[in-house]
């Protein structure tokens, strides 16, 4: 998944052959290390919410840093936006956390990844489990209007240490009255849940407990059922361990390409 290149005229295709050159329009902070930014779109991108691409910047050292990142933006929309972390020592990291607006963004032309609700046959609820940044894939997810008419319910569970990692708050609250949504016939039950400090009205305790004792179906009074539930996961690759063995003991299925099922995830590292 990680590449580093260096760019040798002949030997190395230029990141122009396999990637547009873009530009970000804007960049937001929500705190010390995690940032949002929006980029141009070229009109031939296209993809499926959920899925991810590979982006690329220029590393001071003369060749290009390319990590995938999950759309966060939604299909229909003019720009692309993703969601980002600031890891201490990351390569990426490092260099975007010294982007600008206005600085050039390679954008690989193809999509990638089956983190989408469009692999799944048949189930009344959708639940979105997300650790960290693995909220990125659901907020494009969320604003696909297809979604909304193919459940019945929705559940995004979105899990932070602490309570200023919940980014984009506005605007998952903000769903319920988007009036793209208002016939839609699906029901959305948005749980935040930060695990290092306590918040009014908030869970507290990590997400695999709050499956494993049934805490999360009593919140949201929807039961995680072979026949209705259908569950994407994304963030922590421990914490998606974890919770794959949880739903499997309860008696949910992996979903395969041959072999319909309940649900699939996505590790970020
Ligand atoms: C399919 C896919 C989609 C991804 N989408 C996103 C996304 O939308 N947003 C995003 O922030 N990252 C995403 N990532 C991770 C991203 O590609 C980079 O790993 C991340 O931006 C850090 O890059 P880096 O070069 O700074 O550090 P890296 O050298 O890539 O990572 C260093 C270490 O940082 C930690 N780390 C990496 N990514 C994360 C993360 N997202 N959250 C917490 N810790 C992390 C891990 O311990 C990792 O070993 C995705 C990864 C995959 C495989």
């Amino acid at each position: 998944m990680r590449l580093e290149t260096t760019y040798r005229p002949g030997v190395i295709p230029l990141p122009t052959e396999k990637a547009s050159v873009e530009h970000i329009l804007d960049i937001r902070s929500w705190c010390d290390k995690l940032l949002s930014f929006r980029t141009t779109r070229s009109r031939s991108f296209r993809f499926q919410p959920g899925q991810f691409v590979r982006l690329g910047m220029k590393s001071d050292k003369g060749g290009v840093i390319w990590r995938p990142y999950s759309m966060v933006s939604a299909d229909y929309d003019e720009y692309l936006e993703f969601f980002s972390i600031l890891v201490p020592d990351g390569a990426f990291s490092d260099r975007l956390s010294r982007a600008a607006v206005g600085d050039e963004m390679y954008v690989e032309k193809s999509p990638y990844g089956y983190l989408t609700t469009s692999r799944f046959v048949g189930g009344e609820d959708l639940w979105l489990l997300a650790s960290g940044t693995g909220i990125a894939p659901f907020l494009s997810i969320l604003r696909d209007l297809a979604v909304w008419g193919q459940y019945e319910n929705i559940v995004l569970a979105y899990s932070v240490r602490e309570a200023r990692e919940l980014a984009y708050q506005e605007e998952i609250v903000g769903l319920g009255s988007d009036e793209l949504f208002a016939d839609a016939k699906a029901r959305l039950q948005y749980v935040p849940i930060v695990t290092r400090e306590s918040v009014p009205g908030m869970l507290d305790r990590r997400l695999t407990e709050l499956i494993r004792d049934g805490s999360l179906e009593q919140r949201v009074n929807l039961p995680l059922d072979q026949a209705r539930a259908r569950l994407l996961l994304c963030g922590n690759p421990q914490m998606l361990d974890d919770l794959r063995g949880i739903l499997q003991e309860r008696g949910l299925r992996p979903d395969r390409s041959r072999e319909p099922g309940n649900f699939a995830s996505e590790n970020y590292w």
